[in-house]
């Protein structure tokens, strides 16, 4: 597929390309205690690994193209290890004045405090988490859910409504006298979560990120940059599935003609193809303009929402081409098939992600999509 890239993105793309197979293709396999602190080095040196971190902290600052670029290349490879190419990212601490910046960013983003993101709350949380002001401190009581490798979190960058003053993200260190970590689980796509409970924990004000108020269009922020990176990865899955399709589709089947044959087979292939090339132009029109200073959230909610859907759609009939074999619990069809399965309920689900979209026209008159 074409895509106006120019020759400086073209060999961004093919030393993705090399990356992934010399440094991640070839540990497939390798324990994860001694391959990660590998490609993490390996990132370094190839310049990927900053690319998520800002300029003043010795980072790169990518563009979001050039992100995006980096990230579908190395998920059409379906390489393992992709989390360990990329530096932590600042997220919701973007642009943090102190004492958070010291106390919080920095040791983020050089790897020596992990961070958690607590927006959901478990269904049956009796009440939204909240936080009373008492003198310079927040007192907070609440509970929230599917913190995202919580249990390895040394701090939680959590939504709160302050009262008297609205949402506010407020950030939770979890060693924090009242902070309980109540139940740690796994989801079908392999990633660990954790649930937190609260209970009056005392935290100075100046843990709140920016401004009391403030924590919703943060948070939007963070989260419409995530839906992206999903995004690319769908793509880049995408095209994984369908080269694997492809390969499988030239041999023959036990008549000796090849499966591609068949008219049946050909025309579900096409839709696959035109489905990723659909998600394709999105991803990148949309990367263009969140480069150009856009307002992208509607865009990035549209490439969540399609990129997402047709990912699975894509996975679930190539294994219905593929036949039984694809179903075995190592074949790398099924182990997809549960992986891309979460990402239409992570960051948001479709759903909602469509109400979102309809209310910004209908309700707010904003949004061009
Ligand atoms: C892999 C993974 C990682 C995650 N990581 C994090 C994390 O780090 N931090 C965090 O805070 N959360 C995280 N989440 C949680 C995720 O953000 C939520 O699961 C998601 O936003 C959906 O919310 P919910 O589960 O509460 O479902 P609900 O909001 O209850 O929605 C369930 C379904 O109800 C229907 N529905 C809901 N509202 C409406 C409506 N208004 N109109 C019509 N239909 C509706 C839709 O069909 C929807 O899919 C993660 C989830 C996954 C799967």
């Amino acid at each position: 597929m074409p895509e106006q890239l120019t020759a400086e993105a073209r060999a961004l793309v093919q030393r993705a390309q090399d990356f992934a197979t010399r440094e991640l293709i070839a540990r497939a396999g390798a324990p994860a205690s001694v391959a990660r602190p590998e490609v993490v080095a390996a990132a370094r040196a190839a310049g990927f690994f900053g690319m998520t971190q800002p300029r003043e902290y010795g980072g790169t600052a990518a563009s979001t193209l050039t992100l995006t670029l980096v990230r579908e290349t190395l998920a059409a490879n379906n390489a393992p290890f992709q989390d360990a190419v990329f530096g932590p990212g600042p997220g919701v601490l973007a642009g943090v004045g102190e004492p958070l910046a010291t106390s919080h960013l920095a040791p983020l983003l050089a790897g020596r405090k992990r961070a958690g993101f607590g927006i959901t709350e478990p269904d049956d949380a009796p009440a939204p988490t909240r936080a009373r002001i008492d003198g310079d401190w927040l007192v907070i009581d609440g509970q929230k859910s599917y913190v995202t490798g919580g249990a390895d979190a040394d701090f939680i960058n959590t939504l709160v409504q302050i009262d008297g003053q609205g949402p506010a993200l407020v950030v939770i260190d979890t060693d924090l006298p009242g902070v309980r970590l109540t139940r740690r689980f796994s989801s079908i796509d392999g990633s660990h979560h954790a649930a937190f409970a609260f209970d009056a924990v005392r935290v100075p004000a100046t843990h709140v990120i920016g401004k009391p108020g403030e924590g919703m269009p943060r948070a939007m922020r963070q989260i419409g940059d995530t839906r992206l990176l999903i995004a690319a990865q769908c793509v880049g899955l995408m095209r994984w599935t369908i080269d694997y399709l492809t390969g499988h589709l030239a041999a023959p089947d036990r008549s000796g003609r090849p499966r591609g044959d068949k008219e049946g087979v050909r025309l579900r292939y096409a839709d696959l193809r035109i489905h990723a090339f659909a998600a394709r132009s999105m991803l990148y029109r949309t990367a263009r303009l969140a480069d150009a200073g856009e307002n992208v959230v509607n865009e990035a909610i549209a490439c969540k929402v399609y990129a997402s859907e047709q990912v699975g759609q894509v996975v679930d009939t190539a294994i219905q081409l593929v036949g039984g074999n694809a179903l075995t619990d190592d074949h790398p069809l099924s182990i997809l098939y549960r992986r891309v399965r979460s990402l239409r309920l992570a960051e948001g689900g479709s759903d909602v992600l469509r109400l979102n979209l309809a209310r910004g026209i209908l309700d707010l008159n904003k949004g061009r999509i």
